[in-house]
């Protein structure tokens, strides 16, 4: 198999990025279409006034990541007749405007306004249909041409986002080197690049190094060189660390939990911390590795026990969906390299909220 990683062209952080925007911009034309989530309707105003080299259209996206919302919006921006696709927002608005460029072959800039997954750098848009439930992956054929996330804007969104995307960048290493281990494809399509397992190891050396202190950064709404550290390591890091290094137990136990109802309140991040927490049992692994995961997630007030899904261990039925789920034919689980059955996710998960119970994690 080939080795290949994939990578967005360009990529700017730091508070106050957005002020380099209107110059970022015009690299790629002198018009851009925006879909902006209602959110962060706030933003835009100042970003008009700043507009001197791009002309910026403006539409505001409260739909979900659809079929139809996608093709509605490919028609707006097509009538607006701008030169590059920008998505100013979190993931739905991200993924929509993603999968709007890609049909339109038009250049897609990318502006998280909040950290909460590894997405806005990759060439992956997440599809769900009018009843909210997801219906496919779809790859994009390019990897964003501009990445610009500004630190005081994300910052100051609520700290659970940022939290969450810690959760997802914390699987990032442990599914790349399952990958790695068991040979197996990442989601480009070839086998990793040293580079790419640089990054994953660099983003979990990143967040066990400065994750707490910047989640306690978040909380007061500043910006420090902790918070952007950790930053980088979960929107770059993780983002180049999952799609040329592979997806597997931590993603694969996260669909599992996201079939049960009580499960859909809390956030992808949220779900993978328990993910990447029971993937550590479904092997033997060394207690210090298991400590440092625990303690970090228990940190910075990740979930590290089911009920913190608001799952009942003792709920044989809820965890046997779950395993189910999380092993299917063809499921990433089994990029892990030992076969993996339901009856080990579940042992896996019991183990799991054990150990948090025992050791007061
Ligand atoms: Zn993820």
């Amino acid at each position: 198999m080939l080795r290949t990683s994939v990578f967005p062209s360009r990529y700017v952080q730091g508070a106050g990025a957005l002020l380099a925007l209107d110059d970022e911009l015009a690299r790629f034309g002198s018009s851009a279409a925006c879909l902006v989530d209602a959110n962060v309707k706030a933003i835009l105003e100042p970003l008009f006034a700043r507009a001197h080299h791009v002309k910026l259209h403006a539409r505001n996206v409260h739909a979900a990541c659809t079929e139809r919302s996608i093709a509605e919006a490919a028609a707006w921006i097509r009538g607006t007749g701008a030169q590059m696709v920008m998505s100013l927002g979190g993931g739905k608005v991200v993924d929509t405007g993603r999968a709007a460029a890609d049909d339109l072959r038009l250049p897609f800039v990318c502006v998280p306004t909040i950290a909460a997954s590894d997405a806005p750098c990759s060439a992956l848009s997440v599809i769900y249909d009018e009843e909210g439930r997801v219906i496919r992956d779809r790859f994009v054929r390019r990897n964003p041409d501009l990445v610009l996330v500004d630190s005081q804007i994300v910052v100051s969104a609520p700290v659970r986002f940022f939290i969450a995307g810690i959760g997802d960048a914390l699987s990032t290493w442990y599914e790349a080197r399952a990958c790695q281990r068991a040979q197996a494809s990442n989601l480009c399509g070839g086998r990793a690049t040293a580079f790419a397992m640089e990054a994953a190891k660099l983003c979990r050396d990143t967040l066990f190094a400065h994750a707490v202190q910047a989640v306690d950064d978040c909380r007061a709404n500043i910006v420090t060189p902790d918070f952007d550290a950790a930053l980088e390591a979960t929107v770059l890091l993780s983002g180049i660390g999952f799609e040329s290094g592979g997806v597997a137990a931590a993603h694969a136990i996260h669909h599992g939990l996201a079939e049960l109802p009580q499960t859909h309140a809390f956030l992808h991040g949220e779900k993978v911390a328990i993910g990447v927490l029971a993937s550590l049992f479904l092997s033997t692994v060394p207690d210090s590795e298991r400590r440092e995961v625990f303690q970090l997630c228990s940190d910075i007030d990740l979930p590290t026990r089911l009920a913190d899904l608001d799952i009942d261990v003792d709920d044989a039925e809820a965890l046997a969906l779950v395993a189910e789920r999380a092993c299917r034919s063809g499921e990433i689980i089994h990029n892990e390299p030992y076969p993996v059955t339901p009856a080990m996710v579940v042992a896996a998960l019991t183990a799991m909220n054990r150990y948090a119970l025992r050791n007061n994690f």
